[in-house]
C-alpha cells in the first residue's frame, strides 16, 4: 500500500475505525464488511484485522449509491438552473407555503 492510494483521505487526524465502528456508522451488518472487504476501501496492517478511516466510509458510500434516473437528472441540471430544478419539483414545497386545510371544524359531538 502506498500514499497513492489514500489520495481519497483527506483526514487531518489518524482516527480508525474497527469493523464494529465502521458498521455501525454505515449501518451495514459487520459480516457485510468482512464478506465484501476485498472490494471495499480499507487500511490493513499485517495479519490484524482490516481499519477504516471516513473517508474509506464516504467511499463505500458513493460506491453503493443508488441513484434513480430523475435524481441524476436533478444533478446533472446546469449550475445556475440547480434552485430553480429543485423548486420546480412540485413534491418540494417551502413551508410558507403549506397553508392549514380551510374549513377544518371540530368534531362533531356525538349526544
Ligand atoms: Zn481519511
Amino acid at each position: 500500500m502506498t500514499g497513492w492510494t489514500r489520495r481519497h483521505c483527506t483526514c487531518v487526524e489518524v482516527r480508525n475505525l474497527t469493523y464494529d465502528e465502521a458498521a455501525a456508522a454505515l449501518r451495514v451488518k459487520r459480516r457485510w464488511l468482512e464478506d465484501n472487504i476485498r472490494c471495499l476501501p480499507h487500511m490493513k496492517f499485517g495479519g490484524q484485522p482490516a481499519v477504516f478511516c471516513h473517508c474509506d466510509l464516504r467511499l463505500i458510500q458513493a460506491m453503493r449509491t443508488v441513484l434513480p434516473p430523475e435524481a441524476q437528472r436533478v444533478l446533472d441540471a446546469p449550475t445556475t438552473d440547480d434552485q430553480h430544478a429543485l423548486t420546480e419539483m412540485p413534491t418540494i414545497r417551502s413551508l410558507a407555503s403549506i397553508k392549514p386545510a380551510q374549513g377544518r371544524r371540530r368534531a362533531t359531538a356525538v349526544t
